[in-house]
């Protein structure tokens, strides 16, 4: 990070603002007057270009029907390729290594059932406590239908506090029992990156394959999944890439492993030119599109294009700059005007290890973020304790992180969180 000497004013954060190379982009976003949107992390923003490329694709359906599969602007049966190559770039894999299909947890299934391959001792599965629960149902039922009991097959690296993992402690459980290892690149509750490089070499020096869920990562922090030679990965692309609700996930697939048969096999996972051949012998991609299995939903898929070239547009390195910038003057501006309030920093200080959000502790976390909501903030609760605020590179300004961070101090002196209870919503 480059010549950042902390200031508490609000003519600092202003001067960062105008210094800032990609404040351009918040131009490209929708973002509600009188607003502050720090949930970027959960659901990233619409992006006009975004909307254009779903008006775009509903245009080609509306005149072209059943033709818009192989004709029009973006055609249909090529789009989980287009958008995996628009994405490569992110993850540094080459674009056979990428497909655009299905949803995290569907693309955890798809690459579990495809690679995990119990074999004499070798029959358990390694993961950690911290990580999303989706996650965790996902390998319970993977385990089940391979015969194995999740209690004694499915083994958690725990936390020493609750909040990051020591690799050293998931070293020390890879043994000669675990055939797969899955882990978030980012913990998604304190945003700690995990070492995925140390801990790729250190699974293969043991025989073990190791996939990375990269939901809190991908559009955020750069990746090398090709040069670290991880074996897959899988991510959303509605919270950090912006694609919208519902938006198609994502798949790497390490090219050592392409013409490894499919777990979940469809139709759409076929080599392309041998898709409608219509035979009942599958022919598999040769690529990391085998591993689609319907059906692609084009329209959940549509908005990813436009927004794709911005992510190109404004490049994931200075994306991530900025982003350290942001989480920096966050935490720099909650230690200063926040003390003494019972806040603790529950993520990562080093730039190494800190992923693109700030997780906030407070025991009143829960109506402190109805408060922020109610003063036209909108964070996150991770319950019990824990707001996370993710001011978001391309959409986010260093004057609104000055704002919500004036927001709290007013909110915790006036006491204004004991207006609303201390639980959560349905969807927090
Ligand atoms: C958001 C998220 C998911 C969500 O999975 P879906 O199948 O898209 O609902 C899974 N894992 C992690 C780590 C996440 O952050």
């Amino acid at each position: 990070m480059h010549s950042y000497l902390f200031q508490p004013t609000f003519e600092f954060a202003q001067s960062l603002d105008k210094q800032d190379t990609l404040a351009d982009f918040r131009k490209e976003f929708y973002i509600k007057q009188n607003s502050i949107y720090m949930d970027g992390n959960s659901l990233g923003l619409l992006s006009k270009r975004a909307e254009q490329t779903l008006f775009e694709v509903l245009g080609d359906w509306r005149e072209l029907g059943i033709d818009g599969w192989t004709e029009g602007k973006h055609p249909w049966f090529y789009l989980s390729e287009q958008a995996a190559e628009m994405s490569a770039s992110l993850v540094g894999a080459s674009p056979e290594e990428v497909i655009v299909t299905g949803s995290t947890t569907v693309n955890l299934h798809q690459l579990v059932a495809t690679f995990f391959k119990p074999e004499g001792k070798r029959t358990k599965i390694l993961a950690d406590e911290l990580t999303f629960p989706s996650d965790i149902y996902a390998l319970q039922s993977q385990l089940r239908l391979k015969g194995f009991n999740p209690e004694t097959h499915l083994l958690r690296v725990k936390s020493r506090d609750g909040r990051y993992l020591h690799e050293d402690d998931i070293i020390a459980q890879m043994t000669d029992e675990i055939a797969l290892i899955i882990l978030p690149t980012v913990l998604y509750r304190s945003g700690q990156i995990i070492d995925i490089r140390r801990l790729t070499e250190e699974a293969h020096a043991r025989g073990i394959l190791i996939g990375f869920d990269g939901c809190h990562s991908v559009g955020a922090i750069p990746h090398h999944f090709s040069k670290w030679e991880i074996d897959f990965a899988f991510w959303c692309n509605y919270k950090y890439l912006n694609g919208g609700p519902g938006s198609v996930g994502s798949m790497y697939v390490n090219r050592k492993h392409f013409g490894t048969v499919p777990g979940l096999a469809g139709w759409f996972g076929s080599k392309k030119e041998r898709q409608f051949d219509m035979e009942h012998a599958l022919t598999p991609a040769e690529t990391a599109g085998a591993y689609q299995i319907g059906t692609p939903h084009i329209l959940s898929l549509a908005p990813l294009l436009g927004s794709l070239e911005i992510f190109h547009e404004a490049g994931i390195k200075k994306i991530r700059e900025k982003s350290l910038q942001l989480t920096t003057y966050f935490m720099d501006l909650i230690k200063h005007e926040l003390d003494g309030m019972e806040f603790t920093i529950g993520n990562p200080s080093d730039e190494k290890s800190r992923g693109g959000h700030i997780s906030l502790e407070h025991k009143e976390a829960a109506r402190i973020c109805k408060a922020l909501k109610a003063n036209g903030v909108i964070p996150d609760f991770r319950a019990p304790n824990i707001i996370r605020l993710a001011p978001i590179p391309l959409y986010n300004t260093y004057e609104e992180v000055w704002k919500v961070v004036q927001m709290l101090k007013t909110i915790m002196r006036e006491r204004q969180y004991e207006k609303f209870s201390n639980d959560r919503n349905v969807v927090a």
